[in-house]
């Protein structure tokens, strides 16, 4: 494979921080009836050993990702941000505001022009981007043409997944084609720097574990509670590969544990299906090598990946009507933020459902004890 070139400072040195070897692209899901094999392509983080941003390692052509449903949890975190924004007077009323995208959804243009900003194209006061330079391939350019449509006075609004995070929790997951870049503030002050930018200030939010945004501008200097960003990440070790490549321990043992579980329960005979074809679904399969002999489908709540196949496997993506009429002895959960809602919509596979991470955990059927006073209708 190639040796990276970092795509913020261009060094060449660095380090492989998790490999999950070939993966096919996580969000096209073909027909059932296209019998493959998908096209996969290495997916591996990579740390750059200068400037420590972490990134992706290859750059190959993958389909865009598709426009997700928004999340509520993004809807929720948008107008908090908005409201403590606002409130710290760095934008005000009359503001020209300039969005980027991305394609996880979560615009704040309406909300901002409720609150009296105007869309422009250029120079603008405001530059807001929420998640959506992680899918820029050169990360240096893409800086830069931020700080170049940014007004003299200008603020730029950056908010992204915290690596720190992702380190913290171990979501490997969280690696993926399209996802060029994973910012930790120590790396988004260097990446500013160069263009010119110094973070002012931040804000923290739970969303996804722990995200950040910054808000920063030409001249002015960083504040208390950037500075105690940068020093909680010194302190943990965001730039230290030794640290970071825990990502691969904590991604290794999830895949050996889905593997070794799903073949035991092909020894004994217990029928196996999943839920939530997800993209996450999709590396943690594709790495654990799992088929149709241990899985025998996937339901989704989205009618359009019915009669089609989890990439890269043979596994059929069914509809949660057809999960209950296959009578499974066992329901893998991908998405285990699901728990709750899936026990309620689907009652007939109650005391069925397993997390599948960090490793295949079969839920605790609690039964709850009807006192005979209650069953005889007398009040209690
Ligand atoms: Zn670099």
């Amino acid at each position: 494979m190639l040796t990276p070139i970092c795509r913020s400072c261009r060094a060449r040195r660095g380090d492989v921080v998790l490999d999950l070897g070939t993966q096919p692209a996580s969000d096209f899901f073909p027909p059932a009836t296209d019998p493959g094999p998908d096209p996969v392509y290495p997916l591996r983080m990579w740390l750059c050993a200068e400037c420590g941003l972490a990134q992706l390692a290859e750059d190959p052509t993958v389909p865009e990702e598709p426009r997700g449903v928004e999340p509520a949890a993004l809807v929720a975190q948008a107008k908090d941000a908005i409201g403590r924004v606002m409130a710290s007077g760095l934008v005000a009323p009359g503001a020209g505001v300039l969005e980027y995208g991305s394609p996880h959804g979560g615009s704040w243009l309406p909300s901002l022009t409720e609150q009296g900003l105007r869309p422009v194209e250029q120079q603008a006061d405001v530059i807001v981007d929420c998640f959506g330079m992680m899918h820029a391939p050169d990360q240096h350019a893409a800086v830069a043409e931020r700080a170049g449509r940014l007004a003299e006075r200008g603020v730029l609004l950056l908010q992204y997944h915290s690596l720190v995070t992702i380190i913290r929790s171990g979501q490997w997951n969280a690696l993926r084609h399209g996802h060029f870049a994973y910012y930790s503030t120590t790396a988004v002050t260097r990446m500013l720097a160069a263009a010119g930018l110094t973070p002012w200030t931040a804000w923290r939010f739970d969303l996804y574990g722990g995200t950040v945004l910054l808000a920063a501008g030409r001249g002015g200097e960083v504040d208390s509670e950037v500075r105690a960003l940068l020093a909680e990440e010194n302190g943990s070790g965001v730039s230290d590969p030794r640290i970071v490549r825990s990502l691969q321990e904590t991604a290794e043992s999830s895949i050996n544990a889905l593997r070794g579980w799903l073949q035991r329960q092909r020894g004994t005979g217990r029928r196996v299906f999943g839920y939530g074809a997800a993209s996450r679904a999709v590396a943690l399969l594709a790495a654990a090598g799992i088929d149709n002999t241990m899985l025998l489908g996937v339901a989704d709540a989205a009618q359009t990946k019915w009669g089609r196949r989890m990439p890269g496997t043979v596994i059929p993506v069914i509809s949660p009507a057809e999960l209950v009429r296959a009578q499974p002895d066992a329901v893998l959960l991908f998405v285990p933020d699901l728990l709750e809602e899936v026990r309620n919509a689907l009652p007939a596979l109650a005391g069925r459902w397993v997390v599948a991470e960090p490793t295949p955990t079969e839920e605790q059927v609690t039964r709850r004890i009807v006192p005979p006073a209650r069953l005889s209708g007398d009040k209690p």
